[in-house]
């Protein structure tokens, strides 16, 4: 282990989309930053950024309300969940933080699309419609073609789990009568499981393209446009739909497959590379471990197989997700933080985590457990009051919101980074080194 200890001025402990958004946004504003943290959900998601896309019902009476605009719908969701954490947020600052973030991953090379404050509709892997708020510009020409509905052809891989062509358009054919589907072999495939990140890699090589083109252009048809799997290409996914569309002639389309996802691997990518670059130190697939947390500062020691890293820093930003994130942890009787022993929001005992039908329209409770946070993104303590006055939290992990329900994943993740970067800044400025000390959990 290195004795050197890091000083920075801010730590982020995640690396999803939370924390890669603050360690973004606080290395923007002159801030050193260290982040360490996993794949988290990232590298799941169809890649599509939700702002919000549904408002459940309170009672049992009563459906989804779906929204049609995300930023006028945040006054219907507030009124129904005052506790979610966009309360903390503001329509400027959530468009703000898209901005800033859409616009990094443009010049990464991975631009997004979205409809100027409308959600639009996007396929899942199975073909069944969402609201979402912005897609992947390799994604976006189903918005305009499934109200055109022109002749279409669907295209899937022998060998190739989590994506049927056929599924997909058993889904949409209601809405879209002209859908077609066919199913052939992966370019240069020898055989066996075709892995979406593997096939996505092999497509930057223009000979299979050229093959793949080859074995679509005789089945086109009167198709005037041709949906694949979301496997065209990792870091030069727009180049090769563009290819491919001049090839064959037709729009080209990604539809997203199961996780794990080429558009979720992207982001991740987009985030590994472009991060460093800003100067932000990042420790990939590495975790951390709270060694002391004074007023002064925090201590932390990060850890991966083959090394260990001290840290200490003015200030911390705790965006380490939930469940599958690790940020959360379930034992048989209760819902722990697993960092810092914070305090998690959760219902009262076991057996009001989950409601009797699973498709209940209201969600299960355990998934709006969290932890609180004060009006400054401030963990908040057993007494109700912060407990280190430069410990902020972020994203996911915050209590009252259930992204799988409301649809606001993305949304929440970005504007609370941002949110907390900037209550960090004006923290730091005012920290005078004579508050308490608080004792590590
Ligand atoms: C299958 C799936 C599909 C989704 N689809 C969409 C979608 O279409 N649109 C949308 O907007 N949202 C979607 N979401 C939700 C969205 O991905 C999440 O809401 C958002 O990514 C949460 O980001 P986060 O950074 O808060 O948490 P996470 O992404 O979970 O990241 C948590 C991070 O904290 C790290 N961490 C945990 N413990 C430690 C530790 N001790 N030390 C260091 N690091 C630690 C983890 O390794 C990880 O890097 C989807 C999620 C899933 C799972």
């Amino acid at each position: 282990m290195s004795r050197d200890i890091r000083e920075c001025d801010l730590m982020v402990i995640g690396a999803g989309l939370a924390g890669s958004a603050a360690a973004l946004f606080a290395a923007k504003r002159g801030l050193s930053v260290v982040q360490a943290g996993g794949t988290g959900a990232i590298a799941y998601t169809s890649g599509y950024f939700d702002v919000l896309g549904a408002v459940p019902p309170r009672g049992p009476e009563g459906g989804i309300h779906l929204v049609e605009k995300p930023f006028q719908g945040l006054a219907e969701l507030l009124a129904s969940y005052p506790r979610h954490p966009y309360r903390l947020t503001s329509p400027g600052l959530i468009k703000a933080a898209l901005a800033e973030w859409v616009d990094f991953l443009a010049n990464r090379g991975l631009p997004y699309v979205a409809e100027a404050e409308t959600n639009v509709v996007a396929p899942s892997p199975a073909g069944t419609l969402k609201h979402t708020y912005a897609l992947p510009e390799t994604m976006w020409p189903f918005v305009r073609l499934l109200k055109e509905k022109p002749a279409c052809l669907l295209v899937d891989f022998y060998g190739l789990n989590g994506f049927s062509a056929r599924q997909v358009a058993a889904n949409l054919l209601p809405l879209w009568p002209g859908l077609r589907v066919e199913r052939i072999h992966f370019p240069a495939h020898a055989g066996g499981e075709v892995f979406p990140e593997n096939a996505a890699r092999s497509l930057e090589l223009p000979k299979h393209r050229e093959t793949l083109a080859e074995a679509v252009r005789p089945l086109l048809g009167d198709a005037a446009c041709l949906g694949l799997p979301a496997l065209l290409g990792m870091n030069g996914c727009g180049a090769v739909r563009a290819d491919l569309e001049e090839r064959l002639g037709v729009t080209v389309f990604e539809i997203p497959t199961m996780p794990p996802s080429v558009p979720g691997i992207r982001l991740r990518e987009a985030v590994e590379n472009g991060l460093p670059e800003l100067g932000v130190e990042l420790y990939s697939q590495q975790m951390v471990r709270l060694e002391r947390m004074e007023s002064s500062g925090l201590e932390f020691t990060i850890h991966g197989q083959s090394m260990e890293r001290r840290v200490r820093c003015r200030g911390v930003i705790l965006a380490s997700g939930r469940f599958l994130g690790g940020g959360l942890a379930s034992t048989q009787t209760e819902v722990r933080e697993t960092i810092f022993d914070l305090p998690v929001a959760q219902p009262e005992d076991r057996s009001g985590w989950h409601r009797l039908d699973y498709f209940d329209p209201r969600g299960h409770p355990v998934h709006q457990s969290g932890i609180e946070v004060d009006e400054r993104f401030r963990p908040l303590g057993a007494g109700g009051k912060p407990v280190c006055p430069t410990l902020f939290a972020a994203g996911s992990i915050l209590a009252h919101q259930d992204w799988m329900r409301m649809k606001c994943g993305a949304g929440v993740a970005l504007a609370t980074a941002l949110g907390a970067v900037e209550s960090l800044i004006a923290e730091l400025g005012t920290v005078s080194g004579d508050l308490a000390t608080v004792p590590a959990g």
